[in-house]
Order: structure tokens, then C-alpha cells, then sequence
């Protein structure tokens, strides 16, 4: 009898095994309908076998699907990235499925000559039609257009049977990019970053690189380039690049478009589902070169994929925390590593992770110096708040102001850099002080004035800020506490009335259209000061911008999570670096409460490698990533005494393990969200030690409640 493995998108741990009709020829890959109970599913046969007889009556698989089967490469990957992350592999396969949801664009409606049949009335207008169309289908308009006559003649000659109409399945068109459309002259560093790129592409096999470059020095040039080269070798070959921000992709597109003459596919939740629908099918069919994508595009049937970009690779946004928690910068080197392609991980600020494996060998490393041509990185200063403290209920202090005047005045743009959305982060009774939180959820609400709102950002639950304390019942006790964004904008406007305000937040520019919107007015000039959470700190070249102000570069340095510190450097690095980015030179002001802060100092004196030094040498004392290796269990149930006793059993349960370590169980710095309890365990391990077989054998061991909700989080960024 044959048997077929297929993945089903549930919350199993495996494969379900079906019986194959005689009829039936399956192979991994491919798509079928499958029994599972009085539904049928659609799955992906991940292995076919002979067996002699079972004891169990398996169901059969009732029809093979007419969709693309997946390429066995896409098999693999799913598979590994179960594996790995401790996901479902059905859910994951699934995942690779997503472009299939969309139903597909209508067909086109043409008309067509049927045979050699002729009208019976052959007026100039009819023979003019007949000869425009020749033996070609036309949509019905535009032949009228081309004939010059009324849509009276061929709807005439359809009703006598001369002409049909057929129905074509609109198939998008994906031009083929061409690597001579307007080459760029490249600089010593970054040709030789682009030939040891497509020597690595080319050459076959999995080769991983960084690319290292400030902001500025031609990163995305140089990889460019690459695929040029490597598109000139394999008209056929296929490139993704995944960028961390949906707001990243369309000047990208763009510069792609210029570069060879064709737009890439782009592939991200802002994309409608027929055209997701479309670039799906056409990279499986190998219709399509490059797509530019978010990290869900690393799931994409690519059938000769040859290289994967992963841009501002250190960005924590490629790290997915809901429903599949995985990180796109590690799933894309798996990828590679499985396609056997060339995978180049980008940044001004690599992750910690990278440089390590950078520096020990495992990557090859390739640096851009300068700036290209007469840029320049932008002189950084510290500014000690305590010297020079802003008026009370402001934020900026004298020497910002003065320097956002000038920078005015020169008919430059200033960008002021605040990571906090909103008017102001806490809302407080002045006669209780009681803070206002959410209803039901371990947060502050956030007030936002623009609309009128307090907001919990964790939930999005909203609600009108009260006329009463909701605790004391004082009337108009409620004062707004610390800067938000559209709090600083409103201190700006007081200061300078005459000059071009913005707000960039993801509350100012929710989706991909408006910040591509916001970031075209930055571009051209049309505004002066822009104030801005990261969602502009990253990637966006300004060429007007001069000064970036950060606000409170203390911000996340108070957080304390592991990465905290990484985190703040990426981040001011990448803020400070918009500035003075074409032939003005840029300068940054960093306003701090702690001017001898290693970070700040190292960010100061542009020295990345102190700071990375430094970070490396505590990370390597305490064995924590990417010494050692992190994992995360959360639980979480509407029933707090479940949460507890699941808690309790998973710690009652843990396997004996060396060079291993299990805290916890704790309750999560979020303890309550939409009313559900949370508690965390975390494991540290040594690098050697496989961390996912040790989870595998531990969550083995323990029943989990169908009320309590257990997620394993492989690598956490979030400790919330
Ligand atoms: P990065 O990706 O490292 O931030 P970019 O590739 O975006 O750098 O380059 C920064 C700016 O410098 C861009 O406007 C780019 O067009 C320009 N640039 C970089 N290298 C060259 C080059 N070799 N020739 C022309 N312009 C270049």
C-alpha cells in the first residue's frame, strides 16, 4: 500500500498519514484534499512510502489538487523552520500557501474572429474592424478605438457570429529586469562588495555574508550590483529582498525600477490579495526575478532562488511575535542554507549575533568605508540635560532650539527623533494619583490628542478621556505626564509658528501609502521639521535633512532587557545617520540625563567597536546570546489558578540537562493583557547545547489545559 505524509494547517506536531489511490501519482509537494473529519482540507504531501499493511485503517486522499505543487526546497524549509521555532509544520507549510487564499483577478473579456467566417454585409466600418483585428483577441473597446467606430458595429458582427468573445485569465506580466539598463559607477569598496557577492552567487552552493557599511556608504549600490551580475549569468536566477518596514519598500521599488528597467514583484500584508494571488504564481512558475518583500515573503515557492537580501538586518520588526513567532533574519540563512544560495545580511548596525558570526569566520565580511563621494557622517554631540534642562512641561532644551533655528534659517530640515507615539505616555490624577491603565491589561493608556483618545498600544483598546478620575472621581484632576511625539510637534509649533510641521508615527502614517506620502513631502522639501518616532529612523534618505535632535536618548537604555543597549545604539546610530546625508553636512544632537553612558559616549566618538566590544565582553561574561542561546515559554489563560498550575507542572517536569538553565516560572512584566494571565519561564543554554530538543522532551512531559495557551518563543526579543 502507498502512503502519503501530509501537512495539514492545525496545531498538530505532525505529518498525517493517508492511504494513496490506486489512481492517484503523488510526490512531495504537492497539494491535495484530504478527509479530516466531516470536512476536507487542503494539505502538502511532505513524503510518499510503500508499506506492507498497517493496523490502522488509514483514510485516503480523496484528489490531488490543480494548484502549483510546492518545490521539495519549500518542503524542507518548513519543515526546518518547525522544527526550529517549535511550530506546527502544517502551520508553517500553510504559511507558503498564503498567496493561493486570494481569489484571482477576473479574466479579460476580448473578442476574437470565429474561423474564415465572413458577415453577410461587408460595410466599410466592418471590413475596417475585421482588418484592425486581424487574427489577434482584442478587448472589444479598444478595437472600436482602433477601427474608429461605434461599439454598435461589433456587437452587430458577434450577434451575426463573425466575432466571439473568450474570456483570458489575466496572468500579470512580470517584466524581466535588465542588468544593463543604467548601470551605476561604483566605488573601489563597493565593487569589490558586488564581486565577491556574485562570485559567491554564482560559484553555487550556501554562502552567507555581511555587508557592513555605514549609513550612506552604498550598500544597496553594491547589491545592486551583485544581482545584476548575477542576472547576467542566470537570466532565470531569482532574488528576494526582505526589508523590515512595509514604509522601506517603495523607494526601494523604485530604485530597483530605474536600476533595470522593470519593477520587482512586492510582497507584504499592504499588497491586495489578487496580486499576492498573482506574484505567487508567478514565482512558482518562474515568471518573476526579484521580489522585494517583508519577512513573510521568505515563505514564497521560489523555484531557482539564487540570492536573499536581509536589509537593516539588525532591525527587531524582521522578528515576528504573533501567531508563528520566528525571526526573518534567521529563517532567511536557513533558507539559503537549504537552496543552497547566497544570503547577504545588510546593515550600518549589525545585530551583535551577525558580528559574531562575522568575526568568528562563519560569514564573510564585507565593509564599505565612507560615505560615497562627498558625504559625510554627521558630527554627533552629547547634551547634557542637567546643564542645560528644558523649562518645565518642554523638552527641548535652548541649545536644540537654537540649533533647529539655524538649521531653519538655512532653509534646511530638521528631524526630531522621540520613539514614543502619542501626546504623552501616562495619564495621572494629580489629587489620587492613580495612573490610568487599561480596563484589562497591565498597561498605561496612552493619551493621544489628535484624536482625542487614551490608547493602550499593546491592545489598541480605546476610550475618551475622562472628565473624572475614574478612581477618586476628582473633576479635571487628570494631567498628561512626559512627551510624545505630537507633544514635542505642539512645543515646535509654539516655537517656530512660521515653519512646516509633520508628525511620522504610525498613528500619522498607519499604512504603506500614507508614510510613502509623508516621506515624498520630507523629500521635497515641503516640510521643515519633521518629529518622528523610529518608524522615520531608518532607511529614508532626506537629502535636505541636517539636524536630528533625539529627545531622550536615555529612553531605551532604561528598559533593562538583554538587548536594551544594542537596541538603543542601532537605533540612535541609524536616527543620527539621516542627517547630512548628499553635499550638506549633517549634525545630531543627543539630549541625555547621562552623558557618561558607554553607549552614548561610543555613539558620540562614532566608535561601533568600542561599543561593541564592551557589549560582547558582557554578554560573553553572563553566556547570553550570541554566546549562549535563549528560550522562551509563556502561558497565559483567561483561568489564573490554570496558569498557575500549568506553570507549576512545567516546573515540576524539567528534564536534567547540562549547560542548561530554566528560570522561572515568573509572573511576565505583562501580567494581565485582554484579561488573560501571564506567566514566563526562560531557559539559557549553552550554544552547543540543542535547545529545541531539550523543549521538545520537556512541553512532552506535561498536559496543557485547552484554557491555557502555551507559546514557545525560540530566541526571544520580547520579554514582556
Ligand atoms: P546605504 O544602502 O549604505 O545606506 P545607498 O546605496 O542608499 O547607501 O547610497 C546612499 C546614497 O548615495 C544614495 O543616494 C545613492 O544613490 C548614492 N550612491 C552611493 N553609491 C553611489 C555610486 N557609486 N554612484 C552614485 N551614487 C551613489
Amino acid at each position: 500500500m502507498k502512503v502519503a505524509s501530509v501537512l495539514i494547517p492545525l496545531p498538530v506536531p505532525e505529518a498525517f498519514d493517508y492511504e494513496v489511490p490506486e489512481a492517484l501519482t503523488l510526490a512531495r509537494g504537492d497539494q491535495v484534499a484530504v478527509p479530516l473529519g466531516p470536512r476536507l482540507m487542503r494539505g502538502i504531501v511532505s513524503e510518499v512510502f510503500e508499506t506492507t499493511g498497517s493496523n490502522r485503517r488509514l483514510k485516503a486522499v480523496d484528489s490531488l489538487l490543480d494548484d502549483p505543487a510546492l518545490p521539495s526546497r519549500v518542503v524542507d524549509f518548513v519543515e526546518w523552520a518547525g522544527r526550529w521555532t517549535l511550530s506546527p509544520p502544517g502551520e508553517m507549510a500553510a504559511t507558503a500557501l498564503k498567496g493561493l487564499r486570494a481569489p484571482r483577478p477576473r479574466p479579460e473579456r476580448r473578442v476574437r474572429r470565429v474561423g474564415e467566417r465572413a458577415p453577410s454585409r461587408a460595410t466599410p466600418a466592418r471590413t475596417g474592424v475585421l482588418e484592425a483585428l486581424g487574427e489577434r483577441s482584442m478587448a472589444g473597446a479598444d478595437l472600436a478605438r482602433a477601427a474608429g467606430v461605434s461599439s454598435g458595429v461589433i456587437k452587430g458582427l458577434i450577434d451575426e457570429g463573425v466575432l466571439e468573445i473568450i474570456e483570458i485569465a489575466a496572468e500579470a506580466a512580470f517584466d524581466r529586469p535588465d542588468p544593463d539598463h543604467a548601470p551605476a559607477s561604483l566605488n573601489g569598496d563597493q565593487a569589490a562588495a558586488a564581486t565577491a557577492l556574485a562570485a559567491g552567487v554564482t560559484g553555487g552552493g550556501f554562502r552567507p555574508f555581511l555587508l557592513d557599511g555605514v549609513t550612506g556608504s552604498g550598500k544597496t549600490e553594491a547589491y545592486l550590483e551583485a544581482i545584476a551580475r548575477v542576472l547576467r549569468a542566470d537570466p532565470a536566477a531569482q532574488i528576494l529582498i526582505l526589508l523590515p518596514e512595509i514604509a522601506l519598500t517603495q523607494a526601494l521599488i523604485e530604485r530597483i525600477t530605474a536600476r533595470f528597467g522593470a519593477a520587482p514583484a512586492e510582497w507584504h500584508s499592504g499588497v491586495a490579495p489578487p496580486r499576492r494571488r498573482q506574484v505567487w504564481e508567478a514565482v512558482v512558475a518562474g515568471r518573476c526575478n526579484i521580489v522585494v518583500g517583508a519577512r513573510s515573503a521568505l515563505f514564497l515557492p521560489f523555484v531557482n532562488l539564487r540570492l536573499i537580501v536581509v536589509d537593516e538586518e539588525h532591525d527587531g520588526s524582521f522578528k515576528q511575535e504573533e501567531g508563528l513567532v520566528y525571526h526573518g533574519r534567521d529563517l532567511a540563512v536557513a533558507r539559503a542554507r537549504i537552496e543552497g544560495a547566497a544570503v547577504v545580511l545588510a546593515s550600518a548596525t549589525p545585530s551583535l549575533e551577525t558580528l559574531w558570526n562575522a568575526q568568528s569566520g562563519r560569514y564573510d565580511w564585507l565593509k564599505l568605508g565612507a560615505r560615497h563621494g562627498t558625504a559625510v557622517l554627521p558630527d554627533i554631540a552629547l547634551l547634557d540635560l542637567r546643564q542645560n534642562t528644558p523649562d518645565p512641561q518642554t523638552w527641548l532644551s535652548q541649545p536644540l532650539r537654537l540649533a533647529i533655528g539655524e538649521t531653519l534659517l538655512r532653509g534646511e530640515q530638521t528631524l526630531l527623533f522621540l520613539n514614543r507615539r502619542g501626546y504623552a505616555p501616562v495619564v495621572l490624577c494629580r489629587a489620587c494619583g492613580h495612573r490610568l491603565t487599561a480596563p484589562d491589561t497591565d498597561s498605561w493608556l496612552v493619551e493621544h490628542r489628535y484624536t482625542g483618545r487614551l490608547v493602550c498600544h499593546l491592545t489598541g483598546f480605546s476610550m475618551a478621556r475622562p472628565k473624572l478620575c475614574p478612581s477618586c472621581g476628582a473633576e479635571d484632576s487628570l494631567v498628561s505626564v512626559g512627551p510624545g511625539v505630537e507633544r514635542v510637534e505642539e512645543e515646535v509649533r509654539q516655537l517656530f509658528p512660521e515653519a512646516r510641521t509633520a508628525v511620522f508615527s504610525s498613528d500619522t502614517a498607519p499604512d504603506a501609502r500614507s508614510a510613502r506620502a509623508l516621506i515624498q513631502r520630507m523629500t521635497d522639501g515641503e516640510i521643515d521639521i519633521l518629529v518622528a518616532t523610529q518608524a522615520a529612523a531608518k532607511g529614508h534618505n532626506f537629502p535636505r535633512l541636517t539636524l536630528v535632535g533625539v529627545v531622550d536618548a536615555d529612553l531605551g537604555l532604561r528598559g533593562g532587557d538583554l538587548r536594551a543597549a544594542e537596541r538603543t545604539y542601532q537605533l540612535l546610530a541609524q536616527a543620527t545617520g539621516r542627517a547630512g546625508r548628499a553635499d550638506r553636512p549633517g549634525r545630531a544632537i543627543l539630549q541625555t540625563w547621562t552623558p557618561e553612558h558607554p553607549v552614548l559616549m561610543a555613539l558620540a566618538a562614532g566608535d561601533r567597536d568600542a561599543f561593541v566590544e564592551a557589549e560582547m565582553a558582557e554578554r560573553e561574561a553572563a553566556s547570553l546570546p550570541p554566546y549562549g542561546r535563549l528560550a522562551a515559554i509563556i502561558l497565559s489563560s483567561e483561568n489564573a489558578a490554570a496558569v498557575e498550575k500549568t506553570a507549576n507542572d512545567l516546573a515540576q517536569a524539567i528534564p536534567n540537562a547540562e549547560r542548561l538553565e530554566v528560570y522561572g516560572p515568573a509572573d511576565a512584566p505583562l501580567a494581565l493583557v485582554r484579561g488573560r494571565r501571564r506567566k514566563r519561564l526562560l531557559v539559557r543554554a549553552d550554544r552547543d547545547v540543542n535547545i529545541q530538543a531539550f523543549l521538545r522532551a520537556w512541553l512532552a512531559r506535561v498536559k496543557v489545559p485547552a484554557s491555557v495557551r502555551l507559546t514557545v518563543d525560540v530566541d526571544p526579543y520580547s520579554f514582556l
